[in-house]
């Protein structure tokens, strides 16, 4: 059974006072039955796996380089991230894909030195809204996991993203038959390429507005194993009833 994961993407915000929202989300799930993560800005890295240590919450980074160290100014290697307390770190997220043109290749040879550091690689896939309008949703998320995910990988150590660019930040969500057709989608394709029993471990998150309002409904969804979420994950007020919804989903 995959163990459902409630994700948190702080993205650049935060400063030493967002560690009070950190330790309130934490607070507010001592017993939590559902993985939880935050991954604030590297800056807070450190003081957040501090703030967090011996609760339920685990800390993440938002990327890392292919590299392990070397001449990459203003980079941070996965054993870096690893070292200031992370335990898993966001790969290929959309806006890193626009902002820093970060191609599939790119985010495979970085899932892969994340893994090697021992991180949780979660790698995020998704189609713009002319590519949905376009009927190549299928297509293009497809050709982004199978580029973006490197071979061999243990399927408890990867999770996979579903987030439409135009969903995220925007309040727009997918209908639930949308989710399901890629969720179930994405399931066969990772089935055919690593086989039933790597493709059941890996975690297959939604992620595009999720609120407390619909996360009950979304969880519900097939092949939908907890949540990737931005905006709503930086107060515990917004995240804690998704963490509740998800633990509810899990039954
Ligand atoms: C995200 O940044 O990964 C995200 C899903 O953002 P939001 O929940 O704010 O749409």
């Amino acid at each position: 059974m995959r163990r459902k994961l409630a994700a948190g993407n702080w993205k650049m915000n935060g400063t030493g006072e967002a560690l009070t929202a950190l330790e309130a989300i934490a607070g507010a799930h001592p017993a939590a039955t559902v993985d939880l993560l935050i991954c604030p800005p590297a800056t807070l890295l450190y003081r957040a796996a501090q703030a967090v240590s011996g609760s339920r919450v685990r800390i993440g980074g938002q990327d890392c380089h292919a590299a392990n160290a070397g001449a990459h100014t203003g980079d941070i290697g996965a054993s870096m991230l690893a070292d200031a307390g992370a335990s898993a770190v966001i790969l290929g997220h959309s806006e890193r894909r626009a902002d820093h043109g970060e191609t599939d290749a790119q985010v495979c040879d970085k899932a892969r030195a994340a893994l090697e550091a021992g991180l949780i690689a979660i790698i995020c896939i998704g189609e713009t809204l002319a590519q949905r309008e376009a009927g190549q949703t299928l297509d293009v998320v497809c050709a982004q996991l199978a580029g973006s995910v490197p071979d061999g990988i243990d399927g408890t150590q990867v999770v996979i993203a579903y987030e439409p660019v135009w969903a995220i930040g925007t309040g727009l969500v997918p209908t639930l038959d949308q989710i399901a057709e890629v969720h179930d989608t994405l399931r066969q394709q990772l089935i055919g390429r690593f086989g039933s029993e790597t493709a059941e471990a890996i975690r297959l998150l939604y992620g595009g507005s999720v609120k407390p309002g619909n996360a009950a409904e979304i969880f519900a969804v097939s092949n939908v194993d907890g949540a990737l979420v931005g905006g709503a994950s930086l107060t515990a007020a917004d995240f804690s009833p998704i963490v509740t919804a998800l633990e509810q989903a899990a039954g």
